[in-house]
């Protein structure tokens, strides 16, 4: 096993990352950006070095800096969490070409998963279904005919894709020819790559993905799913494990599918397949990370298994040490993200100083987060406060219990989407377990009315 790490990453990944090292032995080395200086994750670290000043550009993403940094500290491995760099293959080959390990799959699986369309291929051929759809697109004209064969409404998609960017809907030929455009040049800005496919767009689906581990002596397990179908833009807010939706049964053959994949790319690591699950029960292929996941502690706690701890395991070229039928599933468990945003207001970020951080506790409450009171959250990164993972004996005790640690939960000073997630958590179609992927579009206004409710008798 290795005996010190350089993890490039900050906030609370970072620390999650960093906490699995402490049981394990292994040190730890922070890098931060100038205005991280006074972060959890430079302070929890065994040593820690500056890379840069403050935007991620010239901190995080700077790689001669963070490979100087493995090297002027006697790092053995690189940790590269979830953002940033983590599913860069060019990063991850410059590590390995440096002489360290890379922890995450080989840099020729990332490329090759990392290409949305390519990897839709991939999966085709590993036998895992596809949502209906093309390739590249070499023009508008092409999308057009490829729309009038699989029938509106259709989404185009940024093959480099991520974060929803590049992504449109369109209901006609006229919007899908404006689309086109649009989603063209939003990816080629924020990808360097404008290419383009496109998909069937379903019409109420649930986002349901697989965790799977993969170890290089050609071990593949899955660990069940998760379902976040609870999202905004195409992000994601609220995860819970198991899916109301998913029967053993089903849970069985996507978990199937998702090791048949990872099996024909010679995965290792840690690595989701994302499915949409449709309302017929049918199920298709979405993209495959090949990273840990922010959604990653509610497979642990229905699972016991340390994801990271097998990413380390893995790395240092050891075999898993379980196998798929020691892999059991115990209770519900749900996560929130906890994010410096106001629901009321559109969600408009509000980066600022905690002047009183109290995270939530009691029995089935795990908070993974990098405040403390006096931290000043900077607006150079993500939003992310905290999160918030509860886990009960079945989903209606895990609701409890998470609308519980909501409440006790205390953010001084910055706005959090805690209000939003609490009127999820106490809406019927929520607590029915019916959410689809529509569920902001088809309930934002109820959710909005539950908000200015439950201010309302808070301030009386
Ligand atoms: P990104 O990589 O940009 O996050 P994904 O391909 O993972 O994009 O899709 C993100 C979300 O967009 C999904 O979870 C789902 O809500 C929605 N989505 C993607 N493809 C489709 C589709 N074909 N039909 C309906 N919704 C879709």
């Amino acid at each position: 096993m290795f005996k010190k790490i350089l993890v490039c990453n900050r906030g609370e990944i970072a620390l999650r990352i960093m906490r699995t090292c402490k049981e394990l032995g292994i040190e730890c080395v922070a890098v931060h950006a100038e205005a991280d200086r006074h972060s959890l994750h430079v302070k929890y670290a065994d040593e820690s070095v500056c890379v840069g000043k403050t935007t991620s550009a010239e901190s995080y993403l700077k790689v001669p800096n963070l490979i100087a940094a493995a090297e002027i500290t006697g790092a053995e491995a690189i940790h590269p969490g979830y953002g940033f760099l983590a599913e860069n293959a060019g990063f991850a080959e410059t590590v390995i070409e440096n002489g360290f390990v890379w922890i995450g799959p080989q840099p020729d699986t990332i490329r090759s998963l990392g290409d949305k369309a390519a990897a839709r291929a991939t999966a085709a051929t590993a036998g895992v279904p596809i949502v209906p759809g093309t390739g590249i697109l070499a023009s508008v004209e092409e999308a057009l005919a490829a729309a009038d064969e699989i029938g509106y409404p259709v989404l185009l998609k940024a093959s480099a894709g991520g974060g929803g960017k590049g992504m449109r809907s369109a209901a006609n030929g006229e919007e899908l020819q404006r689309a086109f455009t649009t989603a063209a040049n939003e990816a080629k800005s924020a990808f360097g790559d404008g290419r383009l496919y496109l998909e069937k767009y379903l019409a109420r689906p649930r986002h349901v993905e697989i965790q799977i581990l993969a170890d290089s002596h050609g071990n593949v397990v899955h660990l069940g799913e998760r379902d976040c179908s609870i999202q905004r833009r195409h992000q994601k807010l609220v995860e819970e494990a198991p899916s109301p939706a998913v029967s053993p049964a089903l849970r069985a053959r996507m978990g199937a599918d998702a090791v048949a994949l990872a099996t024909l790319v010679n995965y290792r690591s840690a690595g989701t397949v994302e499915y949409l699950l449709d309302e017929d029960g049918s199920y298709y292929f979405m993209e495959m990370n090949t990273r840990i996941q922010v959604e990653h502690p509610v497979t642990e706690w229905l699972t016991g298994v340390d994801l990271v701890r097998e990413q380390l395991l893995v790395a240092a070229g050891e075999p898993l040490d379980f196998r798929q039928e020691d892999v059991t599933f115990t209770g519900c468990a749900i996560e929130c993200r906890v994010n410096a945003e106001d629901p009321s207001r559109g969600f408009l970020p509000g980066p600022g100083k905690v002047r009183d951080f109290h995270a939530p506790g009691g029995l089935g409450v795990r908070v993974d987060s990098h405040l403390y009171t006096g931290y000043t959250v900077p607006p150079y990164y993500d939003s992310l406060l905290a999160k918030i993972i509860v886990h009960g004996r079945d989903r209606t005790e895990a609701i409890a219990r998470m609308v519980r640690a909501l409440d006790e939960s205390v953010f001084e000073g910055v706005p959090t989407s805690i209000p939003f997630h609490l009127a999820v958590l106490t809406h019927p179609v929520f607590q029915e377990g019916q959410a689809t992927t529509r569920f902001l579009e088809e309930h934002g206004a109820e959710l909005l009315e539950a908000m200015h409710v439950r201010s309302q008798t808070e301030q009386a």
